[in-house]
């Protein structure tokens, strides 16, 4: 696969990453923005979108998901690549810039790279299944891509919080079976959801395996046969199944940025707070994973940092061509 060629990768499309496309369209260089979820926004997208923040400048409150539409909205006239659903793991340094590679096997080759990547990339929490990769992507999936994919399917929903429930109210309509593990008979869903499942459950339409536990996975070749669960006296069962939805929540880890050299802080990027410059040349670091004395951990704080590692960018990319500093209010924006 040939290489996509931009002047700045940037890690991750949290609000910081979306806010330094728009800080380096304005200087003229063209980025693309990588990130391990299916969306962008990060946290404010996939962990609380509907909650009102109230510290970000010139809005005395503003829902997360909202805030997030206004950031893409705001880079959107410098048309930014985004390449979704895939965690960076391989960054090395090629020729003046470097060459990145997305777990799907996408090639970037970027002359600086920005690492905005939060507390880490999201990704599932994973059940602890014996040979358990093997059915992932063929019956075992984290998140539910087309709904008719389940029609006619025997299937199995594990967790107990709102995506396991509302998916078991959505695939009762059209699965064959819909069974859901939870290691408790209290669901953590909004009430009314809970309250429809409780009386799906009453009518017969699914079946409540609980309090019951995921305990292995019968299958060969990535096909799933059964799922066997067990409840808290080891007493087990074993659920006729073509589908394991298992939903216990995203996780987030540092991952492979650990593992490419930059000088580390208690899982944070070491940088120089001027420029954000990490401790490899032509790599820097902003918003919540960036680390230097006094760092506060806050959106606003990544937007100041996007701009100024937006400024160091330039100067590193245009050694010869000072930059002649302009408002954007002098500059206006393109479109
Ligand atoms: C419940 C809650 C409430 C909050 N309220 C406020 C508030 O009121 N005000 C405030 O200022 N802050 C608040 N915060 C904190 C705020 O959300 C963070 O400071 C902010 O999200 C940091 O933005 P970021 O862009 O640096 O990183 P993130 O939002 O964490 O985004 C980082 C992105 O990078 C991706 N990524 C990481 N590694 C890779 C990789 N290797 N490959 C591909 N992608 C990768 C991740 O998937 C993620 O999407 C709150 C946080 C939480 C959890």
């Amino acid at each position: 696969m040939t290489a996509q060629d931009t002047d700045i990768a940037i890690i991750g499309a949290g609000p910081v990453g979306l806010f330094a496309v728009f800080e380096a369209g304005m200087l003229k260089m063209r980025c693309h923005v990588i990130d391990s979820l299916e969306a962008v926004g990060g946290q404010c997208a996939a962990l609380y979108p509907e909650k009102p923040i109230y510290d970000i400048p010139g809005f005395p409150k503003i829902g997360a998901q909202d805030l997030i539409d206004n950031l893409a909205k705001q880079a959107e006239p410098f048309g930014p690549t985004y390449l979704l659903d895939q965690q960076v793991v391989e960054l090395a340094p090629e020729g003046s810039g470097f060459r990145l590679k997305t777990g799907n096997g996408t090639t970037i080759k970027a002359k600086a790279v920005l690492i905005a990547a939060g507390a880490g990339a999201f990704g599932p929490n994973r059940p602890p299944l014996a040979g358990l990769a093997a059915y992932e992507g063929k019956s075992v999936f984290y998140l539910v891509r087309r709904r008719e994919d389940f029609r006619g399917k025997r299937v199995v929903i594990a967790g107990g919080g709102d995506s396991a429930v509302d998916w078991t109210l959505s695939l009762a309509e059209i699965a064959a079976r819909v069974m859901v593990v939870h290691r408790r008979d209290k669901f953590r869903a909004a009430p009314e959801s809970a309250a429809k499942l409780a009386q799906l459950a009453k009518s017969g339409a699914i079946d409540l395996v609980v309090p019951y536990q995921l305990d292995g996975l019968e299958g060969a070749d990535g096909k799933l046969s059964a799922v066997l669960v067990k409840d808290l006296d080891g007493k087990t069962r074993r659920l006729d199944a073509d589908v394991l939805l298992p939903f216990f929540g995203l996780a987030m880890e540092l991952g492979p940025i650990a593992n490419w050299g930059m000088a580390l802080q208690k899982g944070h990027l070491v940088v120089d707070p001027a420029t954000m410059a990490t401790s490899i040349p032509g790599i820097f670091a902003i918003g919540d994973i960036a680390a230097y004395p006094g760092k506060l951990k806050l959106i606003l704080t990544g937007f100041a940092e996007a701009a100024a590692a937006a400024h160091a960018v330039y100067a590193r990319l245009h050694p010869d061509t000072p930059l002649h500093f302009e408002y954007s209010t002098t500059k206006g924006v393109p479109g």
